[in-house]
């Protein structure tokens, strides 16, 4: 059974989720306040996944997601946003979240969000053997890991994916629908603003000067590009 903790703080729309995710054969791990969701992941080390309420009564629902973040990056995190403003989901995104529902939402559609999400991290255990070397980096596909000048740059799942797909396709525009159908999945009902969002986190882990970079840069009106 996947372990996935559900921290949300109306008991309404927990049991929701909780019934939903039941049925679709996961094993909830309830919480309704940040405290209490570090406890539960305490107590159940082996969760992979989490689906996280933004408003919540001790602290919000991005800390919770930066300080899962903090200690493990390879945690599958959605955010549940009340609002339907933008600065929700880019924040969530901004902090670590791989995805956002907003509210309110059906199950089938919440499900189908936590089991592409479940794949990819299923598809990333699988593994791989080698390393890719693009001075100055260097991505090692056996345990995940990105290098550059020799020093390690930690990458949620995500950001993993995207970089493996641009260093093998150096120097080759990729569309920010190849990178969505490639990242994310071919039946993720997301926006491609996710991907945007994305490559600006990336951008600012992996390049000197993220406001001008010089290994991803973008093809306008079209995706990016791995600039070698
Ligand atoms: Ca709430």
């Amino acid at each position: 059974m996947k372990k996935i903790l559900v921290l949300e703080d109306e008991t309404s729309i927990r049991s929701f989720v909780v019934i939903n995710l039941k049925r679709a054969g996961y094993e909830p791990i309830e919480a309704g306040t940040g405290a209490e969701a570090f406890e539960r992941l305490k107590e159940n080390p082996d969760t992979r996944l989490a689906i996280l309420d933004i408003m919540l009564p001790d602290i919000d629902g991005f800390e919770v997601c930066r300080r899962i973040r903090a200690q493990d990056p390879h945690m599958g995190i959605v955010m549940l946003t009340a609002r339907t403003q933008e600065m929700d989901k880019v924040t969530g995104l901004m902090t670590g979240a791989d995805d956002y529902v907003t509210k309110p939402f059906s199950p089938a559609e919440l499900i189908a969000r936590i089991d592409a999400l479940s794949r990819r991290l299923g598809d990333a255990e699988q593994q791989d053997t080698g390393e890719i070397i693009q001075e100055p980096f260097k991505l090692n596909t056996r345990n995940r890991t990105l290098e550059k000048n020799g020093v390690r740059i930690k990458l949620t799942q995500v950001e993993y994916v995207i970089m493996k797909m641009f260093m093998e396709n150096p120097g080759k525009a990729l569309s920010r629908e190849d990178i969505l159908n490639t990242v994310w999945g071919r039946d993720y009902f997301g926006e491609l603003k996710i991907v945007d969002v994305n490559i600006r986190r990336l951008r600012i882990k992996i390049e000197d000067d993220s406001t001008n970079p010089s290994y991803i840069t973008t093809v306008w009106g079209y995706g990016y590009k791995w600039g070698f």
